[in-house]
């Protein structure tokens, strides 16, 4: 099974919240400094160095200048030495009651920015000059800042440097406490190595789940799926696994399965997921939870993912292969039906061929033998056929071979049947029919078709054709339906005989007293 997706965090947890404790407290370290001057009143110390060290240069250049007096070189030497003994100091200046400058060194037009009359502030300080006990002028002195006003000026600072030293050590000495302490805490470190071995050999896709759905544990199979490492998966929410809740049923999201498990305290079985991975078939896997009960009291939930995606592809093709086979049985079931009607069915009439009739006489007979109920056959034969072939053709021959067919079956009940026997001979059989009632149904198919088969002849309206008929019923003599058939046959030859266009009804008796039954 191929990943879903892959999200990593840049630092271990440990190192994380280490990260988080040393900004605490560089901040603190700040506040401290800026509102207390712990560790350091550091305004306070700076301001009165700068005063001390100011005061110092008024004293060493009024000395130098009641000595020397004014454009004395000593005075030059004494801002030179006043500058290189204090690093903080970046420029002086002496400047009489006109303002004119008497000495200078540094670049002290950059840093001064007192206007004339204003007090001094901690890095501009102005000390008047009292030569003879008279004003004389004064020096103007500009200190550092007390911040610096650059990078490389910050680097410099005692303050950077001790808020460094303490981000590294911090950093290094909390990761490694907490490393130890997390370890207690990780629920990855909870489950025992063999506990976790176990899971990994499963195929299935496993997740321990929390009573609120965090992932205590992931087992191997499952991390293929999801394609993010065990470790990582520790600690979140199953359902922020956008995939997972992505794939479940539409009504299975809210609450989801294993918090249905945990809630119902019940398993929640056989969810059905349908997993869609980008230019990759879908998974379907099957979702198991079962609540991890401890003392009757819920711990968190089981959930097993099973990959049924080969088994449901198989059960499918199965499917279509079973409808396929269906639909070959119902072909096949109609090509025998087919086959069958070719096989009993006379193909100009549709009524039973000869054989079909034989075989059907045959039931008949067997059933009026043993039920001991009569049986009765009517013989029958187109009258001058040959001539409505040599007048009207073959084709309409067959018309009226077609016209007898219909005209016969119309007229039968239900339990009668009727077949073709040979060129335009039916026989027909009424089971549970007496001669007497059978003589009755002749002569009712005569009238009928006496009355109506000429209009078979569809391009020769009007023309008259009959039929002759014989009947026999079931003697106890006979042994075959062959026999019933042959008396009823000499009937109808006995029809043929007295003129056509009527019915004969014989007994055996009556035939050997060549009986006038008719
Ligand atoms: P009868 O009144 O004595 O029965 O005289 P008939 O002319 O009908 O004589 P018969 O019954 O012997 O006639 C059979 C004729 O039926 C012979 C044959 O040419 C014709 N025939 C047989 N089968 C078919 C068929 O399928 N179609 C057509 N058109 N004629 C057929
Ligand atoms: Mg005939
Ligand atoms: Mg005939």
């Amino acid at each position: 099974m191929k990943p879903m997706g892959r999200w990593r965090q840049p630092f271990t947890p440990a190192v994380r919240i280490a990260l988080g404790m040393v900004s605490l407290m560089v901040t603190l370290v700040l506040v401290a400094e800026m509102f207390t001057g712990y560790p350091s009143d550091r305004g306070e110390l700076v301001r009165h160095h700068h005063a001390q060290v100011a005061h110092a240069l008024g004293l060493d250049v009024a000395s130098a200048l009641s000595t020397g007096g004014q454009g004395a070189p000593q005075l030059q030497r004494v801002l030179a030495d006043a500058r290189a003994r204090e690093p903080r100091l970046l420029s002086a200046s002496v400047l009489d009651t006109q303002g004119r400058v008497l000495g200078q060194v540094g670049n002290h037009q950059q840093g001064w920015h007192l206007e004339p009359g204003a007090s001094s502030t901690l890095d501009n300080i102005r000390i008047p000059l009292l030569v003879g006990g008279q004003r004389w002028g004064e020096v103007q002195v500009v200190m550092q800042p007390l911040y610096p006003t650059t990078l490389a000026g910050w680097l410099r600072e005692p303050l950077v440097h001790w808020l460094a030293f303490i981000s590294v050590v911090g950093l290094v000495v909390y990761s490694l406490y907490l490393r130890r302490v997390l370890r207690h805490l990780d629920p990855n470190a909870a489950v025992p190595e063999r506990v976790r071995t176990a899971f990994d050999t499963l195929t299935e896709g496993v997740l321990v789940l929390d009573t609120v759905g965090r992932v205590m544990l992931a087992n191997r199979a499952f991390t293929h799926v999801d394609g993010q490492d065990a470790k990582a998966l520790t600690g979140r929410d199953a359902a922020d696994l956008r995939w997972l809740l992505d794939s479940l049923p539409a009504g299975r999201r809210n609450p989801t399965p294993w918090r249905q498990a945990v809630h119902d305290k019940a398993p929640v079985l056989g969810v059905p997921l349908h997993v869609v991975r980008a230019q990759q078939p879908t998974l379907r896997l099957v979702l198991n939870c079962s609540p991890i009960a401890d003392n009757g009291r819920v711990r968190g939930c089981l959930a097993s993912f099973a990959d049924v995606t080969e088994l449901q592809e198989r059960t499918e093709r199965l499917r279509v292969a079973l409808e396929d086979l269906g639909a070959s049985q119902k072909e096949i079931e109609r090509k025998n039906e087919e086959l069958t009607l070719l096989a009993t069915r006379d193909a100009l009439t549709g009524i039973f061929n000869r054989r079909s009739l034989m075989q059907q006489a045959e039931q008949c007979f067997a059933d009026a033998r043993a039920g001991g109920t009569p049986l009765a056959c009517i013989m029958c034969d187109i009258d001058h056929f040959k001539s409505v072939n040599d007048r009207y053709g073959h084709g309409g021959g067959d018309q009226v071979i077609q016209g007898a067919a219909k005209a016969l079956s119309r007229g039968l009940r239900l339990h009668d049947f009727v077949g073709r026997y040979g060129g335009e001979e039916f026989c027909v059989v009424l089971p549970g029919s007496t001669l007497a009632q059978a003589r009755e149904v002749a002569e009712r198919l005569r009238e009928d078709t006496a009355a109506n088969l000429g209009a078979s002849l569809r391009e020769h309206p009007g023309v008259r054709v009959t039929m002759s008929f014989g009947v026999a019923e079931l003697e106890p003599a006979m042994a075959d339906p062959a026999s019933l058939i042959d008396l009823a046959d000499q009937a109808l030859y006995h029809s043929k005989k007295n003129g056509r266009n009527r019915v004969t009804a014989w007994r055996t008796d009556d035939t050997d007293t060549a009986g006038a039954c008719a």
